[in-house]
């Protein structure tokens, strides 16, 4: 129980407990996303307008750490241009991903710094970047479910 004590902190709780954003979006794009590893499912809701994200919203059941990452990424994301919410991906890829030790310059992340944690748990890092991935396949225009077993996260 320690890596969740470590993992769950007290913002990642309150948005696994009332996740922002958590309803479906009429009319918007949307597309889903698995991590069979884990069980998480979700549907991400995304509304353009133009190069805008105008509305971003999801659904779907998973772990603490994915329905938080989520919640938190559809607040982080709403009203942001397609450049700059990729620039938050990658961020956050990164802040995951990058080797212990290593500072993380996440000028962006602002709260989604309390992430940084999982990096010292692989299977916990496809929690978190599922909604993130599941998101960049919508504004690509894919349309079938994505799964963290197909890319290298
Ligand atoms: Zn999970």
């Amino acid at each position: 129980m320690s890596e969740l004590r470590e993992l769950y902190q007290d913002v990642i709780l309150d948005h696994h407990k009332k996740p922002r954003n958590f309803r479906k979006l009429d009319g918007a794009s949307h597309i889903e996303g698995h991590n069979p590893l884990c069980g998480d499912k979700i549907t991400v809701y995304v509304q353009l307008d133009g190069d805008k994200i105008k509305d971003l919203s999801f659904q779907g059941s998973g772990c603490a750490i994915s329905t938080a990452s989520a919640s938190m990424m559809t607040e982080s994301l709403k009203g942001k241009s397609r450049d700059a919410a990729e620039t938050i991906f990658q961020e956050f890829h990164k802040l995951l991903t990058s080797s212990d030790g290593e500072a993380a310059d996440g000028e962006h992340l602002g709260k989604l710094q309390v992430f940084q944690g999982v990096r010292e748990f692989p299977l916990r890092v496809k929690c978190a970047t599922l909604a993130w991935h599941t998101l960049r396949a919508a504004l690509a225009g894919e349309q079938k479910t994505v799964t963290t077993e197909t890319d290298d996260n």
